[in-house]
């Protein structure tokens, strides 16, 4: 008989919508149940010997009509047929959502009672397909600012449903706001149409609304070139190229390195940079370019300022180590041919210095304002100097004068966005956007949605992160190591305690005898190291005080091993009378007195030698599977004793073993440092 078979029930629940004494989120799909269906559960589950029930409980709810499948939100015990439903449920069976206002119970009202018949969905359950992928499309109905579907979902998903069907609408409450998302289609490989989304494998395909760029969610810019927010070319590790004027790319930077561009650009360590967001920019200062004084790699974004002298349409970078590629340094090694014009400073053979001079100082000029710049007969009306900048062209003047003088008529600027933050100059007003103002946006670290900062509080202040993330990070989490339940804002500090708890662990001993991968407790081991199942046989009461006897039993069963065997056939002992493998030869097997001079020569030198601590003694038909798949992992980043431990803890499963060494095993490597 199945386990189908053994939890069938089938029962008759009836529904209220006026009942509103148990209240549920409008958007689950979890239900609450009369204790009456546990009950029955648990008593089939013990009258059938069955280890556990499934989890989670999947049941399919069904009217005459209509059918959908739900997960326990908890069991009442106000009587024994009364079912709960949320908004999203009754929508699906097509019936009267749940009314929380309390009214008289009435004949009238009692007209809209609907029953319903409940059964286990054990097709859906995890139980038995925990292992098998199910893909899910989804697709939201609006252009949502969420920027990582995936991570959201994930996160969000299993706490509001448990299980999920081809053309489900799930919705989800967030920061005061909607997200509905259509279910386009689930795929399993047993071809069922709805999955259960808890504890399984689940990859998720999220389907974006298709030319209805949603224009109004970008953040009132002065002029942000119809970007949308957090919209950006990744350029991954490239080290030159483009940016598209007013569009944003995405860079890594290495300690000691910095960007050089030909063009005005700002800078912000998030996805948010603009023309009126950012870090730093570029109008202030001669050189266009920003470096990387931290130790650490870093990925920063780049906004290019769109050049109205310019038809381009992009400027050029590089990304070049600090120091490296000044044309000053570099002219400093002159040879001894070269010198330099004192007039513009240009690198010219010695041997023409007289001619190139009296050429320079009738036709060149250097700009008398110290920028080192060097014209032909004089500085043009469009070489400008302010502040402690320079440049060339209106266009880059006026952006200086722009971002840096906006409090020419002393007023200043207030933020648009939070209305509140006041300030002198256009460049910091930027910054306030960048980095604090409570009403622009942000992606949490947490939960990764793109949402406002928020009004910071005195402990959002103290931990450096924004209202939102203080909130998001005070909700809890499973730790997927300990399952303990931790706050998500502890929970890296959290697992960099596992990993140093993993890191003090040594390598686990594992049996002396080369056949049996069992791990040994070392506290209550034996004096030749091998596990209880090994030596089990060896084992005696009499009093052996210098190991003497214990020799002559591990010697008789050496001798009875090569001459008997172990009557095996697919044994790979070498020393095993039964083994294809045995490298005794046949004739000194053929009598006693010849294997008895092999194991008191060959086999017990072996034993001696090897200080006690090396046995080939024959093992069961299953520790030979289980010894083939941790031979699958020797020679790699683990040491044998992990790989023992980790088939120990998750059997003969090739990934299983993979995840646990990752998770809990320490590296060769890493024993080393
Ligand atoms: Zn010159
Ligand atoms: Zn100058
Ligand atoms: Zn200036
Ligand atoms: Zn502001
Ligand atoms: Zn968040
Ligand atoms: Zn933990
Ligand atoms: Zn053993
Ligand atoms: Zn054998």
């Amino acid at each position: 008989m199945t386990q189908d078979k053994k939890l069938e029930i089938l029962e008759k629940l009836t529904y209220h919508p006026h009942n509103g004494a148990k209240v549920l989120s409008k958007h689950t799909d979890k239900v609450i149940l009369p204790e009456k269906i546990l009950h029955s559960l648990v008593y089939l589950q013990k009258l059938h010997d069955l280890s556990s029930l499934p989890h989670p409980l999947v049941f399919r709810l069904s009217t005459p009509s209509q059918n959908t499948y739900v997960g326990v939100k908890e069991f009442h015990d106000k009587d024994e047929s009364s079912i709960f439903l949320s908004e999203d449920v009754s929508k699906r069976l097509n019936i009267c959502p749940p009314i929380y206002d309390h009214i008289e119970e009435t004949a009238e009202i009692d007209d809209q009672v609907e029953s319903l018949s409940i059964e286990l969905a054990l097709n859906v359950s995890a139980i038995d397909n925990t292992t098998k992928k199910a893909i899910i499309e989804l697709a939201p109905r609006e252009n949502y600012r969420v920027l990582d579907w995936k991570s959201f979902l994930e996160a969000t998903l299993p706490a509001n449903y448990t299980a999920v069907t081809t053309n489900d609408v799930l919705t989800f409450d967030f920061d005061q706001q909607n997200f509905v998302l259509d279910v386009v289609s689930v795929k399993t490989t047993e071809n069922i149409r709805t999955v259960c989304v808890i504890d399984r494998d689940i990859e998720l395909k999220i389907k974006t609304p298709s030319g209805s760029e949603d224009k109004s969610s970008s953040e009132p810019n002065d002029d942000n070139d119809g970007l949308l927010p957090g919209e950006y070319v990744d350029l991954f590790g490239d080290k030159e190229g483009e940016i598209k004027f007013g569009e944003r790319v995405k860079l890594k930077i290495g300690p000691a390195e910095k960007i050089v561009a030909d063009g005005e650009f700002s800078l912000a360590f998030d996805q948010f940079v603009s023309n009126s967001r950012f870090e730093i920019a570029t109008m202030n200062q001669p050189e266009k370019e920003w470096a990387n004084e931290t130790d650490d790699e870093i990925n920063v974004y780049v906004y290019g300022f769109r050049n109205h002298d310019d038809s381009l349409g992009a400027m050029k970078f590089t990304i070049v180590k600090e120091g490296g590629q000044d044309k000053d340094d570099r002219s400093e090694i002159l040879d001894v041919d070269s010198v330099r014009c004192i007039y513009c400073k240009n690198i010219i053979k010695a041997s023409s210095k007289v001619l190139h001079e009296n050429f320079c100082r009738r036709n060149n000029v250097l700009c008398p304002e110290g920028c080192g710049e060097v014209f032909f007969k004089a500085v043009p009306p469009t070489h400008w100097h302010c502040c402690l900048t320079y440049g060339d062209g209106e266009w880059s003047k006026q952006l200086h004068a722009e971002y840096m003088h906006d409090d020419v008529n002393l007023v200043g600027v207030t933020c648009k966005l939070c209305g509140e933050y006041h300030c002198t100059t256009k460049y910091v007003l930027s910054q306030h956007v960048s980095r604090e103002c409570p009403k622009a946006i942000h992606e949490c670290r947490y939960c990764h949605l793109v949402v406002a900062r928020g009004v910071p509080c005195g402990e959002s202040r103290f931990y450096g992160v924004s209202l939102h993330e203080w909130l998001c990070g005070s909700k809890t989490t499973e730790c997927p190591k300990c399952n303990k339940i931790i706050k998500l804002r502890d929970l890296e500090t959290h697992l960099k305690l596992h990993d140093m708890d993993r890191l003090n662990n040594t390598i686990p001993q594992v049996c002396s005898n080369a056949l049996c991968v069992n791990v040994v407790e070392t506290v209550n081991a034996n004096a030749i190291g091998l596990c209880k199942d090994c030596f089990g046989s060896l084992y005696s009461t009499v009093y052996d005080p210098d190991g003497k006897k214990l020799m002559q039993r591990i010697e008789r069963r050496y001798i009875l091993q090569i001459k008997n065997g172990c009557g095996f056939c697919d044994c790979e002992n070498e020393l095993c009378g039964s083994s294809a493998k045995c490298k005794v030869p046949p004739q000194t097997r053929e009598s006693m007195a010849g294997v008895v001079k092999f194991v008191k020569g060959e086999v017990m030198k072996e034993v001696l030698n090897r200080k006690g601590l090396h046995f080939e003694f024959c093992v069961s038909s299953s520790m030979d599977q289980r010894r083939r798949f941790v031979s699958m992992f020797e020679g790699g980043e683990w040491a044998r004793g992990w790989i023992c431990k980790s088939n120990e803890a998750s059997g003969n499963d090739v990934n299983a073993m993979g995840q646990w060494l990752e998770n809990h095993a320490v590296t060769n490597i890493e024993y080393n440092i």
